[in-house]
């Protein structure tokens, strides 16, 4: 069997406690006991300056649980979802479900009313914690699932007929608080789920993905033993319902014993602004925010000489990019961090060590305690170093599995534990993963794969493509052969000429297979938030354009 190991010592990861008792009652991880303490730690708003330090978290999270349990009978095991913008009080919300021993839900609060219904009834969720702006489709939706009104509550901020969490914290301060929930013996933390995360819905349907304590309290302790050193100060610029924000801004800070600067709606300005008020020198970000970095006019006018690493992760950052990135800031480090919500995160990221553009276009090294295998996407045969293959992924953070939803589960979560991430990728000589495409993605030309993601590298080499976005389309004679949706550079004319040299470009650097058979211009080619190409989106397009 070839196994490929994490380099690092083992992480040693409780098993007995729940996050909440983790971070706020165990002597050993918990900054309330650490001395001298770091008073003035916390979540942060970054416009406002608002600040709720560590005890604070904790003493508002126990009347916020206890108002919640009290008056509301919210019960271990039920859903709460919380559907706003980043602001210090979503993770209060989150740890007041925790102590509870409910399930945390996020949700995006860009759903619309049919997204957030979906999304409500997916995690089944009993209460749902939003904002002002978002009311109406939170009212909408939670009439569609059944939750009634009076369990819609605000995060912050006023709005008829509804109540705030602050109402809520006031009720519970008049109760004696339960104690924290408790893992119920004969089990273990990693039975609890506390957490459900949607996946991004690139692929498909968002999926409800089952944290528990345990892939939560280990993927902290993973990112720890590769943290750089210094006093931790993070900036919350990802939004906080994706895996990557509930772990990197909501706990890890706690455990950090650090500040998590929330940055309430992203612009550039506003980041910028936040990166030199805070004085941040780490920032983890996402693909289409580091193009904003080397692009935008506006950052020349932010000293950001401080900035000593840019991590980037979620989505394939392009090599001009890094190469971009590194002229423009070359007193930083880089890394990235690669991983699923099924994975609580990071499988693996670069370490302190690694910190170098020469790693850049590499996903990192395997996280503690973690294994992985890289299989055949046709036989399923186990591949070797310099392999490619479908990314099996096994370890501390791998989800419980999908709510409610075995098949799926089954599917991607096989019986020796290992998470069939979707992603072809292979492992070099050094142990760092390089990932490629998406199994989903590839597209199959008379039985042989091509992955749209080498092809769409190649192109945006040509010094006439800005974007492009390479799909399977039908062919009679091979099944599927690869075709570009391309968006020109500025100043190009979008011709049969460009398309013609386009093709030839390919051509002369491909094998026959992987030839692209069509060029279509288009203005902008779809992408999520984090910068995956929604290849379904263009895909449905495709297929119009073919019926008219
Ligand atoms: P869905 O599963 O619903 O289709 P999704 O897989 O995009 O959506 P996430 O769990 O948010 O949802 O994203 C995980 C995926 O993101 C990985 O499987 C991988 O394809 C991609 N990804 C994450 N980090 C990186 C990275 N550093 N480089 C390239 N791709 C990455
Ligand atoms: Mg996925």
């Amino acid at each position: 069997m070839v196994l490929f190991k994490s380099f690092h010592p083992r992480v040693e990861v409780p098993e007995d406690i729940t996050t909440w008792q983790w971070v706020f009652e165990t002597k050993e991880f918990s900054p309330l006991y650490k001395t001298p303490r770091e008073p003035l730690a916390g979540y942060v708003n970054a416009v406002t300056k608002e600040r709720l330090d560590w005890a604070a978290v904790k003493t508002t999270a126990t009347q916020l649980s206890t108002a919640l349990v009290k008056e509301y009978g919210f019960q271990p095991g039920e859903t709460i979802s919380l559907f706003s913008t980043n602001t210090i009080w979503y993770p209060v919300a989150m740890w007041a479900t925790i102590r509870a021993g409910g399930r945390v839900n996020g949700a995006s609060p860009a759903y619309n009313v049919e997204e957030m219904t979906y999304a409500l009834k997916i995690a089944k969720s009993r209460f749902l914690i939003t904002l002002p702006t978002s009311l109406d489709v939170a009212l909408a939706a939670a009439r569609n699932v059944g939750i009634p009104r009076h369990h819609v509550f605000l995060l912050e901020g006023k709005a008829d007929g509804c109540i705030s969490i602050q109402d809520l914290m006031k009720r519970g301060e008049k109760y004696t608080p339960d104690p924290p929930y408790q893992i119920p013996r004969g089990k273990t933390n990693k039975d609890i789920c506390g957490y459900l995360n949607f996946s991004s819905g690139t692929t498909g349907l968002p999926k409800a993905v089952m944290l528990s304590h345990h892939n939560i309290i280990a993927q902290c302790h993973q990112l720890r033993q590769i943290q750089a050193p210094g006093r931790y100060k993070i900036l919350a610029v990802m939004p906080l319902f994706h895996i990557t924000g509930l772990v990197r801004f909501c706990t890890y800070p706690i455990f950090m014993n650090g500040d998590s600067v929330m940055l309430p709606s992203f612009t550039m300005e506003s980041m910028l602004r936040a990166i030199c008020e805070f004085q941040i020198q780490e920032l983890i970000l996402v693909p289409p925010i580091i193009i904003r970095l080397v692009r935008d006019k506006i950052v020349d006018d932010f000293d950001l000489r401080h900035v000593n690493r840019w991590s980037s992760g979620s989505a394939p950052i392009s090599p001009e990019i890094i190469a971009l990135l590194q002229k423009k800031f070359p007193w930083t480090g880089f890394r990235q961090g690669y991983g699923a919500t099924e994975s609580t995160c990071c499988i693996s990221a670069h370490p302190p060590s690694h910190y170098d553009y020469k790693y850049a276009t590499t996903g990192g090294l395997l996280v503690a305690n973690t294994e992985a295998k890289v299989i055949d996407l046709t036989t399923g045969k186990e591949l070797g170093v310099g392999e490619t293959g479908e990314i099996l992924a096994r370890g501390p953070q791998i989800a419980m599995g999908y709510l409610d939803n075995p098949a799926a589960s089954a599917e991607t979560f096989d019986k020796d534990g290992f998470f069939h991430t979707g992603d072809v990728g292979h492992f070099d000589a050094e142990g760092l993963i390089h990932i490629e495409d998406r199994i989903k993605e590839m597209i199959k030309v008379k039985g042989l794969q091509v992955p749209p993601a080498e092809l769409e590298d190649l192109l945006l080499g040509h010094p006439e493509v800005e974007d492009c976005a390479v799909l399977g389309t039908p062919d009679e004679y091979s099944g599927e052969r690869p075709k570009a949706y391309v968006v020109v550079k500025d100043g190009v004319q979008e011709s049969a000429e460009v398309a013609r040299r386009l093709l030839k470009f390919v051509k002369e650097r491909k094998v026959r297979y992987k030839w692209i058979v069509e060029i279509e211009f288009t203005h902008q080619v779809p992408k999520s938030p984090t910068g995956k190409l929604l290849r379904r989106i263009l895909k449905v397009k495709d297929k119009e354009g073919k019926d008219r």
